[in-house]
């Protein structure tokens, strides 16, 4: 077997039988993982992936696939097709805003249709929802979480604690920086206290970081940071910014197309030089 050139990250949010704004119908997502586990992918956690940009060897087709935030719907519809097709994800989470009750009622692999599962609002709805306080509508409970984790369908790690923007909110450097200490500080230890592990992987709030970001999330342990910043990662990618491949709610063969491109070094960087955006 040849070794991995260039390891694609995949970046996903919503997972709903309704398409949306930055949501994948069940119908896409379903298609997409069943592409990557009939292909030859190997879905690969983010232990792996800090190995392979520290200059180890991954199998060639190796892959991440990342959600941001932890909705609900990621428990409702992407779980059962990541345990039907025996495939790994991570979920970036907002420690914060993951809610306490028992697990709720999750999609039947390879049924059609919602049936009697948890109703998953849009993206709309749900950051709505958060406004108002009613994060445990939308987000994703601590059993969810724990069950996910028990079944090898996803592996947890860091979004913040409140996902805020700081640097939008704070004028002041040195408050900001403290600001945003305190909220890494709480996520790591919440992580540590519900899971028994805070790994030093991060995800930014809406890809946003700048130097200070950097170095106030060194300081707290994180070594591994990642942005919205389009690419795929090589054994050169710094681990402070890695860049991950938006997804599109599109059948297969447009994933098909993409990972094409991404695993390969040369084509991924002449094709991100082109379509700059
Ligand atoms: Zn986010």
């Amino acid at each position: 077997m040849n070794n991995a050139l260039a390891v694609p990250v995949l970046m996903y949010h919503h997972v709903s039988p309704a398409p949306g704004l930055v949501t994948m119908t069940s119908e896409n997502f379903r298609a997409q993982m069943r592409h990557l586990a009939t292909r030859g992918w190997h879905t690969i956690g983010l232990d792996a992936l800090a190995r392979f940009l520290a200059g180890e060897a991954l199998p060639e087709r190796s892959v991440v696939i990342t959600f941001d935030d932890g909705y609900l719907d990621n428990w409702v519809h992407a779980h059962p097709v990541m345990a039907e097709y025996g495939l790994r994800g991570v979920i970036f989470i907002i420690t914060g805003r993951i809610g306490e009750g028992p697990a709720r009622q999750h999609a039947s692999p390879g049924k059609v249709g919602a049936g009697d599962t948890a109703p998953t609002p849009s993206h709309r709805d749900c950051v709505q929802a958060m406004q108002e306080g009613r994060c445990d509508d939308v987000m994703l409970r601590w059993s969810e979480v724990e069950a996910m984790r028990a079944a090898g369908s996803f592996e947890f790690h860091s979004h913040t604690h409140t996902h805020a923007r700081w640097d939008r909110i704070e004028p002041d450097a040195a408050t900001r920086a403290q600001r945003l200490a305190e909220d890494l500080e709480y996520s790591r230890a919440t992580l540590r206290e519900r899971l028994g592990d805070a790994s030093s992987h991060l995800c930014w709030p809406q890809g946003y970081y700048d130097d200070a970001y950097r170095a106030v999330a060194r300081r707290i342990g994180f070594t591994h940071l990642y942005t919205v910043r389009r690419g795929a990662c090589l054994p050169a990618t710094p681990q402070e910014e890695i860049p991950r491949i938006v997804v599109k709610d599109m059948p297969a063969a447009w994933l098909s197309r993409r990972l094409t491109i991404y695993r390969r070094p040369w084509l991924s960087n002449l094709y991100t030089r082109l379509h700059p955006d």
